[in-house]
């Protein structure tokens, strides 16, 4: 069949204005906007222009070019741990269940766990922990600077805990020891030591709750966003650290890791623990290295840090046996090297982050998310 030659142009024509108008339309996504609110007061609004922003700063949390982590928008809003959210009239869901699979798109729809929904409002709450918080990670280096007489990290915001002055100090760092963990450990003295100090500092931690960001936290005093260690990807700040301030003030530090360093440290002796006898366990390594440091020369900052209840944590699941033993373990470590300290040493110990179970290929716990589990954790201030 012949089409005449004038139709077959207006075919075009109309093809070309249909694809055009798809075009227009893909290019002029509606804004939107969803009302945050928190602790019973309003938080102000997320909208597509904030999204847009998120997602340049954080492109590495990007998935499918159209989803940022929910957390993110939270915790950017100001959102510092989650019991339970609600979408609009929706019941509240524990967060403990979405936390890992929580996603805001770039058209304002929030899929949790697969399922997709619109929302005009978001209500959070808070762990009713939340409620007895006496201290943040921030405040382990002002603590620190303050026992010692010199000033804190330039950037640092933290506030000084309650803390004599000090000749020397010594921060013992359990990776993954989470607040809710300790706690239920407490009721069956798993960590006697640690039980014999007494109650410990509630402190919320930092997102995402990760080593690096929580080490940047630690070291600098200051928040994320001001470290500029603001997720798992960077390993390093241009902040001033509790370690830069030593150096500048003629005083010494030791840091004693695992078999790597979680976070670049500069300014400290770096010693690292690997897993020398080959028992598939790095702190028994760290631990005699710390008492090796703490006998033969102990400077005026020793940082300890032990990373097998995280390790276990994540092969096993924060609540198995394997991490039961582990924190025993580690308390009968932290015992035995307060107690070599020299008389009249700070000791701050504290933890990075907690653990959550999760059921992966090759692992049974996870961290990293505004839940409970994970960001809150205890601090103890006391003085050998
Ligand atoms: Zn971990």
């Amino acid at each position: 069949m012949v089409v005449p030659s004038t139709l077959r142009g207006r075919c075009r024509r109309a093809a070309a204005l249909a694809l055009l108008l798809l075009i227009l339309l893909a290019g002029c996504a509606r804004p939107w906007s969803i009302e945050v609110s928190w602790k019973g007061g309003s938080l102000g609004a997320i909208t597509d222009e904030r999204w847009r922003e998120w997602a340049e700063t954080f492109a590495a949390e990007v998935v499918d070019e159209h989803a940022l982590p929910l957390e993110r928008a939270l915790w950017e809003m100001g959102i510092t741990a989650i019991e339970t959210l609600s979408v609009d009239d929706a019941a509240a869901i524990d967060w403990a269940e979405v936390a890992d699979d929580a996603w805001l798109r770039d058209d304002g729809r929030i899929v949790l766990n697969g399922e997709e929904r619109t929302a005009a409002t978001v209500t959070v709450t808070s762990p009713p922990e939340e409620a007895l918080v006496t201290a943040h990670v921030t405040d382990v280096a002002p603590t620190i600077c303050r026992a010692l007489g010199i000033g804190a990290p330039a950037t640092a915001t933290g506030t000084a805990l309650d803390a004599p002055s000090t000749e020397r100090a010594v921060f013992i760092f359990i990776d993954g020891l989470g607040y809710r963990r300790y706690a239920a450990a407490r009721e069956r003295s798993l960590m006697p030591y640690l039980d014999s100090l007494g109650q410990p500092h509630l402190a919320l931690g930092v997102y995402p709750s990760v080593t690096r960001v929580t080490s940047a936290a630690f070291l600098t005093g200051a928040m994320p966003a001001v470290n500029g260690v603001r997720s798992r990807n960077v390993r390093a700040t241009d902040a001033e650290t509790l370690l830069d301030v030593l150096v500048a003030n003629g005083l010494t530090s030791v840091s004693v890791e695992g078999d790597s360093l979680a976070f670049n440290m500069r300014n400290t002796d770096v010693v690292l623990s690997g897993d020398r006898d080959g028992n598939g366990h790095t702190d028994d390594n760290t631990f005699a290295n710390a008492m090796d440091v703490i006998a033969t020369r102990m400077p005026d900052f020793l940082w300890v840090h032990f990373h097998g209840i995280d390790d276990l944590g994540h092969t096993y699941g924060p609540d198995a046996v394997e991490v039961d033993r582990k924190m025993t373990e580690v308390d009968g470590y932290v015992r035995e090297m307060v107690n070599a300290l020299p008389e009249g040493t700070l000791v701050i110990i504290g933890a990075d982050h907690g653990m959550h179970a999760v059921s992966e290929d090759g692992r049974q716990g996870n961290h990293g998310t505004l839940q409970p589990a994970d960001i809150l954790v205890p601090l103890w201030v006391t003085v050998r």
